[in-house]
């Protein structure tokens, strides 16, 4: 036995079960020296089995414990709050920004606590910039929360992603929630203004559900449905909506410009896309992530676009979970599809599009993957190390989501073995993030 030299403030984290994500599978006996200074791992080793560990007063001990790096939720907007509560217009539009604001601060704690240490915020919302200001508030310590790399406003075309009212002659105000852009040196300007506004991300909406008027629904109690509208879904798989179907926003040089643009200024890029023709699109720009993706790309060359170009699907599962009626067979479709995927090779980022149902339950989109067939160490590596490089990669100025000297100290314990029962998923006992716990034992600490 051999006592370890220390610096004065570095402490270590001893484990015996510990994912890794870079071999993706569980490890022994491994122990992690992290300096709180900096909140970096500064050593990662392997004790011998029969080691006889010298417990210093400031290590913690996470043996018996289930250890994986900080999750990453790699969609997020933490200005939104379950649909069920209220809907997107409401929210948008009737909600103060000083509520938003407050429930985004409640948001950032609870999302913290179940353990995500990273949020990839896709959009404010209708609520500007403020995501900026909130990642800010984070980092200079006033309020507890993941980590965020935010996009502003994302980009759409004209017209292509607003609030949308029949009585435009003085009707309600309502919030922008897209900047918009159109044609090669708008859409270059377009990214200018978010990267000046502050974004870690750029995102785009590559295809959107943008003739909302042509066929309006019902937007106030008593109004009238119009008389034989297309129908809300059709196709074998129940996936295209007619009445409102997705349709491109942009056309293809406008996607390489912004992704040319934004990678110029080293910022990853994120595009909505529904639609296989919106996918492949995007994909063949070069973005860094395809969010959604939940119609058929069976017979398209969608997923080979992906994969070629080593772009990351975020399939947000969990929302259409949330959002699909019960018994809805679109479910499925999208669980085959992701699985699909993986067999093929496309690589996978889990992002629940977390805050349009409850943050904090981010851990959803997890075992949505698991139950598509995707095996649990893949899962893992979704939700950590494919969810940095989601953020950018070193882009993004830290590296989190696996354990390597100059990695962020970002360590998450599980109370219980997660091969044998996903259920520890959900029993985080323990939170650390930049070398600063924040959980311990399942109880809250150091909150501000
Ligand atoms: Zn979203």
């Amino acid at each position: 036995m051999s006592l370890k030299l220390k610096t004065r403030d570095t402490f270590t984290i001893h484990t015996d079960c510990l994912f890794d994500p870079k071999q993706k599978k569980f490890v022994k006996d491994t122990s992690i020296d992290v300096n709180p200074t900096t909140g970096l791992i500064t050593k990662v080793y392997q004790r011998e089995t029969d080691y006889e560990i010298v417990i210093a007063s400031n290590d913690i001990d996470l043996r018996g414990k289930c250890v994986l790096p900080g999750l990453v939720d790699a969609h997020t907007h933490i200005f939104l709050h379950s649909y069920k509560e209220a809907s997107s217009i409401y929210q948008m539009r009737d909600e103060s920004i000083i509520e938003r604001t407050i429930r985004a601060t409640n948001h950032c704690r609870t999302a913290l606590l179940a353990g995500y240490t990273t949020y990839r915020d896709l959009g404010t919302e209708g609520a500007q910039d403020a995501d900026v200001h909130v990642r800010d508030a984070v980092n200079r310590g006033l309020i507890p929360g993941p980590r965020i790399f935010c996009a502003t406003e994302c980009l759409a075309s004209s017209g292509g992603y607003e609030v949308r009212q029949e009585n435009v002659i003085g009707g309600t105000f309502t919030p922008r929630i897209s900047d918009p852009c159109d044609g090669v040196p708008g859409v270059r300007a377009g990214v200018r203004r978010r990267l000046a506004a502050g974004a870690d991300i750029i995102k785009f909406y590559a295809d959107y559900r943008k003739r909302t008027l042509r066929f309006p629904a019902p937007a106030y109690p008593g109004c009238p449905d119009i008389h034989f509208p297309p129908p809300e879904t059709s196709g074998p798989s129940g996936i295209y909506n007619q009445r409102n179907p997705n349709l491109l926003l942009f056309r293809q040089d406008e996607m390489d410009e912004m992704v040319q643009e934004a990678k110029a200024a080293r910022a990853p890029v994120a595009a909505h896309a529904q639609s296989a023709e919106a996918v492949m699109m995007a994909a063949r720009a070069g973005v860094t992530t395809i969010e959604h993706g939940p119609e058929p790309m069976d017979g398209t060359d969608a997923m080979a676009m992906m994969k070629k170009n080593g772009v990351i699907w975020v399939p947000t599962i969990a929302v259409f979970d949330s959002e699909l009626p019960p018994g809805d067979e679109r479910r499925s479709h999208i669980l085959k599809q992701v699985k699909t995927a993986y067999d093929y090779g496309v690589k996978l980022a889990c992002g629940g599009d977390t805050g349009a149902f409850p943050h904090g339950e981010n851990v959803r989109e997890m075992e949505l993957m698991l139950k598509a067939g995707v095996p649990l160490e893949e899962v893992l590596l979704a939700a950590t190390l494919t969810g940095w490089e989601a953020c950018g990669g070193d882009w993004c100025g830290k590296r989190f989501g696996w354990w390597e000297e100059g990695c962020a100290a970002d360590i998450v314990a599980l109370d219980g073995d997660v091969r044998e029962d996903v259920g520890a998923l959900r029993r985080v006992g323990f939170v650390m993030k930049d070398g600063r716990v924040w959980k311990r034992e399942g109880v809250a600490v150091g909150m501000v």
